[in-house]
């Protein structure tokens, strides 16, 4: 392949992934040989949309200026590349489509509790649109690089591969994979929120009666979690055994296993992740692969859930 450029482009999202590229460390001098990085938000001052050969795009579709900036993208790119959960599924600004942009808005800048700014966005902002939507309901997308961000081993191997004209390396597996707990069957008999106790460093949280999503998720990032004594909270969204089948679904997948593991009753499990659904769809909430699931009632999950946190009077 002739000279590689590329533009790259951020939508509504927390600008991550494009620090994903400076984590490429000296890595970056390999790709930099190959590519001329053209249109960079955070490194060059470009208004306009140059034609290139490759378009990173990151972020979800929230408003009136992503949905311009993505079609522009489209236009003058040879490759897209939804680059990120947020492009790719939404990302956590997902769970926002569980509120109205009016909502949202009182609630971000008129009734913020932690701030005396009780100004709205002024009409220079771009108005929100009704929900949130990944790159690929405005666009056409080529490639398809979840993870938030990335773990840059596969931005190289995604750059290498179309520097070098070939298909990237295409890796299937759930972050399991790469976890060194162990699976194994114990007397646990209630669930945990993840804030609670502390877990045994070498056993599989699933087996402690915490809700890890590593089974459910797929590998972008090599398990940095759950080596660190956290559980998986599903940033680089679901596997495809989730998304291409329509009876598997996060929530049940994770109560099979938990319920297998220990002697916490499979409802009992459901019935917690379907409370807690706000955090365990959060990133995948805004693909309809995931909200054509029986999963389209999270937004009644959480309203019951809100309901049971007001009327036990929580602060
Ligand atoms: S995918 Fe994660 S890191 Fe990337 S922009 Fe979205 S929230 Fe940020
Ligand atoms: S469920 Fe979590 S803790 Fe258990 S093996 Fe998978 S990633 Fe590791
Ligand atoms: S282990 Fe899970 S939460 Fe942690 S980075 Fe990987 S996908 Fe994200």
């Amino acid at each position: 392949m002739s000279e590689v450029t590329v533009n790259t482009e951020w939508l509504s999202d927390c600008s991550g992934c494009h620090i994903a590229i400076v984590d490429l460390h000296e890595k970056i001098l390999n790709v930099l040989q190959a590519v001329k990085i053209q249109r960079c938000p955070v490194l060059t001052d470009i208004k306009g949309y140059p034609h290139a050969t490759v378009g990173l795009v990151s972020g979800a579709i929230r408003n009136e200026h992503d949905r311009h900036a993505a079609i522009e993208m489209r236009k003058c790119c040879d490759i897209v590349i939804a680059w990120g959960s947020c492009a790719v599924f939404g990302g956590p600004a997902g769970a926002g489509n569980i509120h109205t942009p009016v909502e949202i808005g009182r609630a971000v800048y008129l009734e913020n509790k932690t701030t005396t700014s009780a100004a709205p966005p002024s009409r220079e902002v771009s108005p929100l649109e009704s929900l949130v939507s990944p790159l690929d309901s405005v666009i056409d997308v080529d490639l398809y690089l979840p993870g938030c961000p990335p773990h840059p081993a596969f931005v190289f191997e995604a750059l290498s591969a179309l520097v070098e004209g070939r298909q990237p390396e295409v890796n299937r597996r759930s972050v399991c994979a790469k976890c060194k707990r162990k699976m194994e069957k114990t007397d646990v008999s209630e669930i945990k929120t993840n804030s609670e106790g502390f877990p045994n460093a070498d056993q599989c949280f699933l087996s402690q009666g915490y809700s890890c999503m590593g089974s459910v998720t797929i590998d972008r990032c090599l398990a940095p979690c759950p080596a660190n004594g956290v559980p998986c909270t599903g940033c680089a969204g679901a596997t495809m055994q989730i998304l291409t089948e329509p009876n598997r679904d996060i929530r049940t997948e994770i109560a099979e296993r938990m319920s297998r593991l220990t002697k916490i009753k499979r409802e009992v499990i459901v019935g917690a992740l379907e409370r807690a659904s706000k955090s365990h769809y959060s990133y995948t909430m805004a693909t309809s692969m995931i909200g054509n699931k029986p999963t389209f009632h999270i937004k009644k999950w959480i309203e019951d859930e809100n309901a049971d946190y007001e009327a036990g009077g929580a602060a």
